[in-house]
């Protein structure tokens, strides 16, 4: 392929809303970057209760295995907003990861797929393309890094040098042919802020995650159903943690992109507070949630998250919403409730 249609492959992808764009060449073997990685992080059992990881790994590891005219993988990302928001224990927006915060991304990013495909077909610049949204086996971020868009850290995020991590994925396999892109170098050097940071423990090593041990595997990914043992764990946070990406300097304030406005449009969940947020009735959740990448934890991943930060910052302004929830229908809340209040009642006897 021509470096103009390549050049015009990546416009095509800006002007479809996708602020960062690269193409990546499926190597001649098939093997996606990192697959090696993957198999052997699998077999450490590394994934911890994320059993759907074991599914479908020669697909992630071989794209080719069920698209055997893959030549190219087209790597998207849009900016989320990174900024801080609300105030730890009154707001429930202060105790949500920022890639949680915004509009559900899959929904946004598919009618941007779609249509980029069709482009793309109707421009005479692919054949053939297939989009994935966090929807199938792609190694996302290995691709992202070999289409140029940044290098992997030592937090396992895609960290672009000027943009920072605060960016969403995802991907169209092409039948276009490209030469290998200039990947970027790795940029971590000598810092380990995000591994300092981790209030759990969760890196086995620089650049390799324990997911048993991260708290978004919990609280976001199990739905808050998060063994007794780890309700301490959480430090603060109901939905989501972005403490590893927070930390690093290439997420600093005054270096963040202008996030992508669809994102990151106002949702009516962010005026709620954690205690507001401990009680809240299905009808309101499904009323404050809709469109937001929230509605992953459903309305009972979203209590009990809420009630988990609650006891994790003792956070006093929730005491009413706890003692309310004592007599709730479902058990697992009257339980988390009940904790949550002994570690408030813990923290207050303390000299
Ligand atoms: S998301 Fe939070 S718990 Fe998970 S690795 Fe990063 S800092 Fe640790
Ligand atoms: S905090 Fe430091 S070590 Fe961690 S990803 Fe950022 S630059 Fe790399």
């Amino acid at each position: 392929m021509q470096s103009t249609d390549q050049e015009l492959i990546l416009e095509l992808a800006r002007a479809h809303g996708f602020a960062r764009a690269g193409l990546a060449a499926v190597p001649p073997d098939g093997n996606a970057p990192r697959a090696a990685s993957l198999e052997a992080w699998l077999a450490r059992g590394l994934q911890g209760p994320l059993d759907y990881l074991l599914q479908n790994a020669a697909t992630r590891a071989h794209p080719r295995e069920r698209f055997p005219w893959a030549r190219s993988v087209l790597c998207l990302g849009a900016h989320y907003d990174g900024g801080a928001k609300g105030v730890a224990g009154l707001d429930l927006s202060a105790h949500v990861a920022r890639y949680a915060r915004g509009r559900d991304y899959h929904a946004v990013f598919e009618k941007r797929l779609k249509a980029l495909a069709r482009a793309l077909v109707d421009a005479g610049l692919a054949g053939q393309a297939h989009w994935y949204v966090d929807t199938g086996p792609v190694l996302e971020r290995a691709w992202a890094e070999a289409a140029g868009l940044g290098w992997i850290g030592k937090n396992t995020c895609l960290i672009h040098p000027k943009h920072g991590s605060y960016m969403l994925l995802a991907e169209l396999l092409l039948d276009v042919e490209v030469p290998a892109a200039e990947a970027h170098a790795d940029h971590c050097g000598t810092c380990t802020r995000c591994l300092d940071a981790c209030p759990t423990n969760a890196f086995a090593a620089p650049g390799v995650l324990d997911a048993g041990r991260c708290i978004v595997t919990w609280n976001l990914e199990q739905k808050g159903d998060v063994p007794e043992a780890r309700w301490t764990e959480h430090h603060g946070w109901a939905a989501g943690c972005d403490l590893c990406q927070s930390v690093c300097p290439y997420n600093a304030p005054e270096r963040l992109p202008a996030p992508d406005a669809e994102l990151a449009a106002p949702l009516p969940w962010e005026e709620l507070t954690l205690a507001e947020a401990i009680t809240l009735a299905r009808e309101a959740y499904d009323e404050a949630f809709r469109g937001s990448a929230l509605r992953r934890t459903g309305w009972k991943g979203l209590r009990l998250g809420a009630i988990t930060a609650a006891g994790n910052v003792r956070a006093e302004a929730t005491r009413a919403s706890l003692e309310a929830c004592l007599d709730d229908a479902d058990e697992a809340i009257r339980a988390r409730a009940a904790w949550a209040l002994k570690e408030m009642e813990r923290a207050a006897s303390r000299p």
